[in-house]
């Protein structure tokens, strides 16, 4: 078992990571449990794979459950409404806490529905992705998507609480846990060398289900996101921007596949890093081993490494085209998370985008 406090000022909210976690429900979530009742919101899948574990901890408790659809269509200006309309009939108030169990699409919307309902009430996340447990869940950015494009539509709200079981993972598709791989090891590229080091000789230990890897796997992870977002909680410095390393180039390529399940946001990530990497490498910013290293580490594991590979054959004006509607635009300029060396990610705002489509056109 592992705590990890997140330090926002004068607030601090911790994480708890621990396999069966789940199963002691009851007591860990107790403290933010008020008025002898839980409010669950989950989705389908869920609720078929884990709900039972969670009631079962919670029994002798009124459980309200609310069960939405899987998918990101859930994060809608609909949802919400609809969310908060039956929190508000369920008379859930201000001191009182909502539980989001489920990804990421359920920890952003009931995150964002608690950070208006009432002006803000409280909830803990039960994040039961790997996406979620590395990245989604800590932090405390919430959002929906609307017309205009994903996540553009929220606030930042911190949960009360974090609790991590690495088991329910066992019941998570193959393919969502290689995509959730990727913001794991994005924390080596960042950061932290010995710990891209451990991803690639665990990373098959890990996508096969071994606990004691996927427990540290989190942990680290966690570790170095509750750093940077203490460090940056509403990414004004620029540290928290190294988090959005592959996913100027991630974003392109999702984009291109319409947002769509053809390409998982971690597998885009994915591309995007070894896109990141070569293109630093390109620019003599980075020994090419590295990039080639990362390349063949994605490879190993069934990821996508590059365009091709995420299924895109756009060009490179296109892909650039996509990248200047990514709100990460500011001023007129893209902020490129760019890398000296694994382990060595820096904000890079100097990079002409003319040079970035020349350079996706030289890899088709
Ligand atoms: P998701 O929530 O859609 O979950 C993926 C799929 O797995 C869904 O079909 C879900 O029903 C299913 N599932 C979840 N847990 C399961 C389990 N234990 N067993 C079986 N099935 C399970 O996707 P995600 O990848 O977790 O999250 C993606 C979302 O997270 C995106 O909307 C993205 O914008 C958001 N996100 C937010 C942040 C943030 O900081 N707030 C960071 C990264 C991503
Ligand atoms: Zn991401």
């Amino acid at each position: 078992m592992t705590i990890i406090p997140v330090s926002l000022g004068d607030r601090s909210y911790d994480v708890r990571i621990e396999n069966g976690a789940l199963d002691r429900a009851g007591d860990l979530l107790a403290p933010w449990l008020s008025r002898g009742r839980a409010v669950i919101i989950t989705d389908q899948n869920v609720a078929s794979a884990q709900m039972s574990r969670l009631s079962a901890a919670l029994a002798g408790l009124t459980i309200e459950t609310v069960i939405l659809e899987p998918g990101e269509a859930t994060k809608s200006w609909a949802q919400i409404e609809a969310l908060t309309d039956l929190l508000l009939t369920l008379e859930v108030e201000r001191g009182d806490h909502v539980i989001a169990l489920g990804g990421g699409v359920i920890g952003d919307l009931v995150g964002f529905a608690a950070a208006i309902l009432k002006r803000g009430c409280g909830f803990v996340q039960i994040p039961t992705t790997l996406l979620a447990q590395v990245d989604s869940s800590v932090g405390g950015k919430t959002a929906i998507n609307s017309k205009a494009g994903k996540n553009l539509i929220g606030a930042f709200h911190q949960p009360s609480f974090v609790l991590i079981d690495p088991t329910v993972l066992d019941t998570l598709p193959r393919r969502q846990l290689a995509a959730g791989y990727a913001e794991v090891v994005k924390y080596g590229l960042i950061a932290d060398f010995a710990f891209y080091e451990w991803c690639e000789a665990n990373a098959a230990a890990l996508l096969a289900g071994d606990p004691e890897a996927r427990a540290y796997a989190i942990e680290k992870s966690v570790a170095a996101k509750a750093a940077i977002v203490g460090e940056d909680e509403r990414e004004t410095s620029g540290r928290r921007a190294l988090l959005n390393l592959g996913h100027t180039f991630g974003h392109a390529l999702e984009a291109d596949k319409g947002f769509s399940d053809a390409l998982l946001h971690g597998e885009a990530v994915a591309a995007g890093m070894a896109l990141a990497f070569r293109f630093s490498a390109s620019r003599g910013l980075c020994p090419s081993q590295d990039a080639v290293r990362l390349t063949h580490h994605l490879q190993a594991i069934g990821l996508p490494h590059d365009a091709a590979s995420a299924g895109v054959t756009a060009s490179g004006a296109a892909l650039v085209a996509h990248m200047m509607h990514d709100k990460k635009m500011a001023a007129g300029t893209l902020a490129f998370i760019l890398a000296r060396g694994i382990g060595q990610s820096y904000v890079d705002k100097s990079v002409a985008l003319a040079d970035v489509a020349a350079f996706l056109d030289g890899e088709r």
